[in-house]
């Protein structure tokens, strides 16, 4: 056991008073709920769509359209693709297309190249495949470059390049009954045939703008964080963006995205205006070079059990020791001590008492932290986040805080209305308009929205069912990955499935599983597979009652694209992923596997 797991907290002595904080938190909450919620945001289309533009691409690939048939089309060539592929790669599948809308393989590390960008969960548990390329990234949380050459390197290893369609977006699926294949059309007017497809479409693949008024008058330049243009900015990934000394920037965000890039923006721009709207919990990165002996010294099977220890411990349950030993592992272990001090078993109330004082310890910890590093103290006030640690991704930086010292760095607090307008010279907030010369977009991703809406397409599945009509009501599958009418779709995501801060560890468990199921399709002569109406019906009806084990958890956060922002309705119990948490659903496929049976899906032969 570590050493910070043996201090047992007395839970009563802790300094603080729990009921204030409560009310703090709800006040808090209450300045930022908003009617329009999901609403409030602008959909990156029409006039917006240069939004999501690729700056990367080095040439337009020019191909012919293909009609071909392959026997598995996965689509996106992000994490969730590529784990896919190599499954199936390793299971003797050899006939696989990856269609994808990037120039390269990557997903989210191919869009998001900012200065600054790196993972924050640890790497040697976030980047997936790492024993079976025999690699172990160069940093705890390496970054965003040696991610996008590591999807690189999945892609080479598991020659997953060999009929991969780049620069290509898909614009429907079509399910032909009559030879048991999917169509697949894309911008490309292609009409590719398939056996089997796998969606993998990201979780956060969609830019979203603030609907602010005015957007479309500015006349100066922007861009969203997930296209970065470094031909305006100067510099690259690790910064240096000698371009903006002359520049007056604004940035709008200060979730994930903009912590990491503020740092290299605060030292590139001559003058730089941060926009918050609700601070993020900033707590320490202590980033370090991976150490060779110790990477020399992992046995086989390492990745898979730290995977592991990291997805209990952030999932509430109690393991012997602590591997990773970070900002992300503390609370759960400030949780131990604590029931460490009491000396009993507990009950699940006196766990979820505890639970809330570990969370409210370390966002005590958290909020001292941005008074220790930020000089002004009203400034150091406002980046003080008053929520629970998991009500926002939270973020771990060391750089971030104590940019607000410096002369060209200002924050535009907003005390949770956000900004008001754009005008054609520059951002109003508070009353006040501050002209600048360049406006970046750090406002996040679609989320809540209909799913076809965030894949771009609609899939027509059997007797002509779309799937955004069968969804209209809710997502409705089963385990998350197939849904009914629909043979011979897989469905990576969060949805009905798990929930894992590290989405990569989910993302393998579910790869593994649709390996499992297709394998047994291949080898077994089954034309298709597809979810029965009635383990369909159950699956849905066990993710409702579940989700309503984190109802009031989510009902007391501050709005975020977490807890449908703020605004939950009877399709976010539907939507939400499996309540009892990623390791129970992890144990729950797997024992399904093991069972042999394929119990709730239709196959015919
Ligand atoms: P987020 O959705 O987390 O943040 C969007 C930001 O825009 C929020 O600060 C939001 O404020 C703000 N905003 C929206 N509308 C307005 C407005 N009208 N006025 C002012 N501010 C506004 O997006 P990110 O891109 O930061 O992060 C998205 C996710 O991507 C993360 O949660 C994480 O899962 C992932 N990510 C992972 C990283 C990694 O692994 N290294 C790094 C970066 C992101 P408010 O909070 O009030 O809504």
């Amino acid at each position: 056991m570590s050493e910070t797991m043996n201090q047992n907290l007395d839970p009563d002595n802790l300094g603080f008073d729990p009921d204030q904080l409560r009310a703090k938190y709800l006040a808090e909450r209450d300045k930022r709920l908003r009617a329009d919620a999901n609403e409030q945001y602008q959909e990156v289309t029409g006039d917006f769509s240069h939004y999501i533009d690729d700056p990367y691409i080095e040439s337009v690939i020019e191909r012919e359209p293909l009609t071909d048939v392959t026997d598995v089309v996965i689509i996106g060539g992000g994490f969730g693709g590529l784990i896919t592929g190599a499954r199936l790669r390793e299971a003797g599948v050899k006939d696989i297309r990856i269609i994808e809308k990037g120039g390269d393989f990557g997903g989210t590390w191919y869009w998001n190249r900012y200065p600054g960008a790196a993972c924050d969960i640890e790497s040697y548990i976030y980047l997936p495949l790492c024993e079976e390329l025999g690699f172990v990234p160069k940093e705890k949380y390496t970054h965003a470059p040696e991610i996008l050459q590591h999807s690189r390197n999945i892609g080479n290893k598991y020659n997953l390049y060999e009929k991969a369609c780049f620069q290509t977006e898909v614009t429907g699926l079509e399910w032909d009954e009559s030879e048991s294949l999917w169509i697949i059309r894309t911008n490309r007017n292609d009409a590719m045939k398939a056996r089997y497809v796998v969606m993998s479409n990201g979780p956060l693949n969609r830019p979203k703008l603030p609907g602010i008024k005015g957007i479309s008058d500015y006349k100066g330049h922007t861009f969203h964080t997930s296209r970065w243009d470094y031909d305006y900015t100067g510099g690259g990934p690790e910064g240096g963006l000698n371009k903006l000394a002359d520049k007056r920037v604004a940035i709008i965000g200060t979730g994930a995205t903009a912590v990491q890039c503020v740092p290299h923006l605060g030292a590139g721009a001559k003058e730089l205006f941060v926009f918050q709207r609700t601070p993020s919990s900033i707590d320490v990165r202590n980033n370090r070079p991976t150490d060779p002996e110790w990477a020399a010294s992992l046995k086989p099977g390492w990745q898979k059990e730290r995977m592991e220890n990291f997805n209990t411990l952030t999932s509430g349950g109690i393991v012997e020791e602590d591997l990773i030993q970070d900002g992300w592992t503390e609370i759960i272990r400030n949780l131990i001590s604590m029931a460490n001090f009491r000396g009993t078993d507990l009950t699940p109330e006196e766990a979820g008492r505890l639970m809330e004082l570990a969370d409210f310890q370390k966002m005590e910890q958290v909020r001292a932290r941005a008074e220790e590093l930020v000089n002004d103290p009203d400034t150091a006030e406002a980046l003080k986040p008053w929520y629970r640690q998991f009500c926002k991704r939270p973020c771990f930086h060391d750089e971030y805080l104590p940019t607000f010292n410096r002369d060209n760095v200002h924050l535009i607090d907003t005390q949770g209305k956000g900004v008001e307008a754009i005008t054609e010279k520059g951002v109003v907030a508070n009353g006040v308009e501050y002209e600048v010369d360049c406006i970046i977009f750090a406002t996040g991703f679609e989320v809540g929205t209909d799913y076809t809406r965030r894949s771009g397409y609609d899939l027509t599945g059997r007797d002509g069912v779309k799937l955004s009509e069968k969804w209209s009501n809710g997502v409705r599958t089963f385990h998350g990955l197939h849904t009914h009418g629909f043979p011979n779709l897989f469905i990576i995501s969060n949805a009905q499935s798990a929930f894992t801060a590290n989405f990569p560890h989910a993302m393998d468990e579910q790869a593994k599983h649709i390996t499992y199921i297709l394998n047994y399709c291949q080898n077994s002569n089954v034309k298709t597979v597809e979810a029965s109406k009635e383990a369909e019906d159950a699956w849905v009806d066990e993710i409702i009652s579940l989700s309503r084990l984190n109802e009031s958890y989510q009902a007391s956060c501050t709005p975020g694209y977490y807890n449908n922002e703020g605004k939950p309705n009877p399709l976010s119990a539907q939507n939400s992923a499996y309540g009892k948490g990623p390791t129970p659903f992890f144990r729950l496929i797997a024992k399904w596997r093991e069972e042999g049976t394929l119990q709730g899906l239709n196959l015919s032969a």
